[in-house]
């Protein structure tokens, strides 16, 4: 199959290749997404296959207004609009009780289903020209991290894929906060684009999943399933340094070995610091959002340069810090040194 690069006036034609049951890469303010009728249960399972997704790991349906919750979820908490008219469209996906209309492959068979509504103006026009809900997943092979970019995410799925619509370099830069509204209180399955602090604006007491910030123990169900796999990984192996910022690029300073094949991802201060070896800044100290945007390009480019070793600094937990440490964590299997 070769996989066609649209551009933002082909919005229509990405419709079209949804609505006749292929498969899109979409622009969201996230990430990349990879896109099917999410009410066409054939077109879904292409999803699964195009990215090596294992099956039991379910799908977000994005819909372009809050007023479609109603056709796909039921028992839906007053909270959840108010939840809507505060933080969408945008990085907030939240778990509700969904309507057997929902197929069960995009929910992996769960009764429940992750609904977001994008603030990517060309993935809102996508989905209002194809007239259904779209489901997707990021649109990384497996594994892999989350592209950030069309070329990124052709890179992955050249070739697998009927098409990708360029809608540029994504704003948030990692994937949507998913919040589950089915338990009391709610509870945070995955950090993303809506730090926790503002979502304990709106609800006062949010829970926070254990798989957040630990590796799952073998036997144990995480409520998000996709969050029990290894994820967001480059081919070489990460180190995640944690502490004062100063101390963790000393620490990785007095770690790198003289052979020139490993990498440093590091916050901007520190980039003079590694000369000599591959460097990908993050952002600067205290920048949680430019962290958040930079993370997977950085992650890919140590792919491209091929280098045997990661060495990568990390924020603290506040704002979109969380996000960061949660996607770095993993990407490193949670191999973290605490300095
Ligand atoms: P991705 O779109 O690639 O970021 O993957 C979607 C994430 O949402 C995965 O971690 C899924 O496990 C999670 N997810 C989707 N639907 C549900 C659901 N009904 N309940 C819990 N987690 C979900
Ligand atoms: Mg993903």
């Amino acid at each position: 199959m070769n996989t066609q690069m649209l551009n933002p006036n082909e919005i229509q034609k990405a419709a079209e290749i949804i609505k006749n049951g292929g498969l899109v890469g979409i622009p969201t303010e996230t990430v990349y997404g990879l896109g099917a009728d999410g009410l066409n249960p054939g077109a879904v399972s292409h999803i699964f296959l195009a990215k090596g997704r294992p099956q039991d790991n379910p799908l977000i349906l994005h819909i372009s207004e809050a007023s479609w919750l109603g056709q796909y979820c039921q028992d839906i908490p007053e909270v959840a609009w108010q939840l809507a008219k505060r933080f969408w469209p945008g990085p907030l996906t939240m778990i509700l009780r969904r309507k057997p209309i929902v197929p069960d492959v995009v929910t992996a068979g769960l009764e429940t289903v992750g609904m977001r509504c994008p603030a990517h103006s060309m993935c809102r026009a996508i989905i209002e020209a194809a007239e259904v809900p779209i489901a997707a997943p990021s649109g990384n092979t497996s594994g892999r991290p989350s592209p950030t970019t069309a070329r990124h995410m052709l890179d992955d799925m050249e070739g697998k894929i009927d098409a990708i619509l360029d809608g540029g370099s994504c704003q948030v830069g990692v994937e949507s906060t998913i919040l589950d509204l089915t338990c009391d209180p709610p509870r945070l399955l995955r950090p993303g684009g809506v730090p926790l602090e503002e979502l304990r604006d709106v609800l006062g007491d949010v829970a926070l999943d254990p798989a957040i910030t630990r590796q799952m123990e073998a036997g144990e169900k995480p409520r998000a399933p996709g969050m029990k796999y290894r994820h967001y990984a480059p081919k070489a192996p990460v180190t995640v340094v944690k502490g004062m910022p100063v101390r963790s690029a000393e620490y990785i300073l007095e770690h790198l070995t003289d052979s020139g094949w490993e990498g440093v991802i590091c916050f901007n201060e520190f980039a003079h610091w590694y000369s000599g070896y591959l460097v990908e800044r993050l952002g600067g100290v205290v920048d949680t959002w430019e962290q958040a945007r930079r993370l997977f390009r950085a992650l890919r480019a140590m792919d491209e340069a091929g280098v045997k070793h990661i060495w990568a600094q990390c924020p603290d937990e506040s704002g979109m810090g969380l996000a960061v440490v949660n996607r770095l964590s993993k990407a490193a299997g949670f191999h973290i040194v605490e300095v």
